[in-house]
């Protein structure tokens, strides 16, 4: 008889090497507490089946609207700092971000102090970069290629923060509807988080 976890895994091997032309997208709508639960959860998940897999992927995380808040405190987003934390120490963790690079000490001083130290590398933008999308998705881009071919799991509030651009407008349009929403790529899984109300 197959285990639960064997058929998990079988699921897992489908999923890892199927190369997704046809875009795939889950998504959900709620208060943004609630989306923001159910999308880490589901993101959640799905690391856990690469891991069963014995796949590693690469997590990429966003910094503001994505790990803290757009506000003067830089409160932390409690369900994605979770999940960061639960997989700083297992997998490569990637932050990109589109603070300039001089920024970066207190950048680093405000994410240690939130207890979200430990990743792999934090990427910046360099004061010559003037295009965040072209500047995002270059460097993700690189990471993979060059260290860690297995899957990517990307998390932002923006749609360049989650998928390589230009994206096709199939992909576009997600943004103008501020929900929760997982994006299956062919090279990457796309998890876009709720916004605030006020910047709908
Ligand atoms: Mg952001």
């Amino acid at each position: 008889m197959r285990s639960h976890n064997g058929i998990e895994r079988t699921a897992v091997k489908i999923f890892a090497d199927i190369k997704m032309v046809v875009q795939f997208t889950w998504s959900c709508t709620g208060s943004r507490l609630f989306q923001m639960h159910e999308i880490t959860t589901f993101a959640d998940r799905i690391i856990s089946l690469y891991v069963l897999a014995g796949v590693r992927p690469t997590l990429v995380f966003d910094i503001d609207g994505t790990l803290v808040e757009h506000n003067d405190a830089e409160d932390v987003i409690k369900d994605t700092c979770t999940l960061l934390r639960k997989y700083v120490k297992k997998l490569p963790v990637l932050l990109c971000t589109a603070r300039p690079e001089s920024l970066r000490t207190e950048t680093e001083k405000m994410l240690r102090a939130r207890s979200l130290d430990g990743y792999t590398s934090l990427i910046m933008r360099s004061s010559h970069e003037r295009n965040v999308e072209a500047f995002k998705t270059r460097e993700i881009n690189l990471w993979r290629d060059s260290f860690h071919p297995a899957p990517c799991l990307r998390f932002g509030d923006n749609i360049w923060d989650i998928v390589s651009m230009p994206c096709d407008r199939y992909i576009e349009r997600f943004q103008a509807s501020c929900n929760a929403r997982c994006v299956l790529g062919e090279l990457y899984i796309g998890i876009l988080l709720p916004v605030e109300s006020e910047r709908q």
